[in-house]
């Protein structure tokens, strides 16, 4: 199930975006085969891609969050568009850490220390590129960082993946909540109370209130106005030509000493995980091309 909600608040004072990410999320864990640390911190990272890049305009626009740390997970690295399409992967897929002592997963831990780099391609010469220092490693905290120091704009951003006891993604989601220039002292104090008691994404999905209940919790008292609504999706744009097209790339010499080494060579898209394989006959064409 994944749903992704925008809108605006407050008579156009605050912009938000809210996803239930629970079946892109499951389907990056499962072909990433992750342990539940790293799917929390996968999905988080997946989720906010999606949420950022619908504040992209144009269709081809395309978001990267890279996380680059010296926690065990390594890094991270999600690509998004502003259709909701998304893909990412870990740099290590099994992280095993304990849980912190209230019991949930310890994101902080598997990421550590590091940089977060937000590269946003909208088709100009040079894409746009941001780089913040990781301040917690939770995630969320590290982007809500990023934007007001880089990108100048005051935002909450809560992501929350909860993962069932058999590995599988039982809820994800986020929301993020962003003030536009034109935000008022009085909308910035609502917000502000709203967060004194606020309850993580995933307690609210679990509590079957849905993405509509996460949105209402986090805007309580603020006139909200639902603009779009979309699918997103875990999706990966490789193909057998595109990856061919690397192989080629490797050129005649290094392509000879895999024909004289193996049978038959298979290459796995980082993103999906989805296997190519090439048999004796398939490189020896290949070389022959070159
Ligand atoms: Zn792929």
């Amino acid at each position: 199930m994944n749903r992704l909600i925008r809108g605006t608040a407050g008579n156009n004072q605050i912009r938000f975006m809210a996803s239930v990410t629970t079946g892109l999320v499951g389907e990056a864990a499962k072909r990433h085969m992750t342990s539940p640390v790293v799917s929390a911190a996968l999905g988080r990272l997946l989720t906010a891609g999606i949420l950022m890049a619908t504040t992209m305009k144009n269709d081809k626009d395309i978001l990267t969050l890279q996380i680059k740390c010296d926690g065990p997970i390594k890094n991270l690295l999600v690509i998004a568009d502003s259709k909701g399409n998304v893909k990412g992967y870990p740099g290590v897929n099994i992280v095993d850490i304990p849980l912190k002592s209230n019991g949930k997963l310890d994101v902080s831990a598997a990421i550590g220390s590091g940089m977060l780099n937000v590269v946003k391609d909208i088709g100009l010469k040079e894409a746009y590129t941001g780089q913040t220092e990781l301040i917690s490693g939770e995630i969320a905290e590290d982007l809500t960082y990023y934007y007001y120091h880089s990108e100048q704009t005051p935002s909450i951003i809560a992501l929350g993946v909860l993962v069932d006891t058999d590995y599988t993604i039982k809820h994800s989601g986020g929301i993020m909540i962003q003030l536009l220039p034109s935000a008022e002292e009085s909308i910035v104090l609502a917000l502000e109370n709203n967060m004194k008691d606020v309850k993580s994404v995933t307690e609210l999905l679990d509590a079957g209130l849905g993405l509509e209940g996460v949105i209402e919790h986090y805007l309580k008292g603020i006139d909200f106005k639902v603009m779009d609504e979309i699918e997103p999706r875990f999706y990966c744009d490789c193909t057998e030509e595109k990856v061919k097209r690397v192989m080629i790339s490797l050129g005649k010499d290094e392509l000879s000493s895999m024909i004289n080494d193996e049978e038959k060579v298979s290459i796995s898209c980082n993103f999906c995980n989805s296997t190519y394989e090439y048999n004796l006959e398939d490189l020896q064409e290949i070389v022959n091309r070159l």
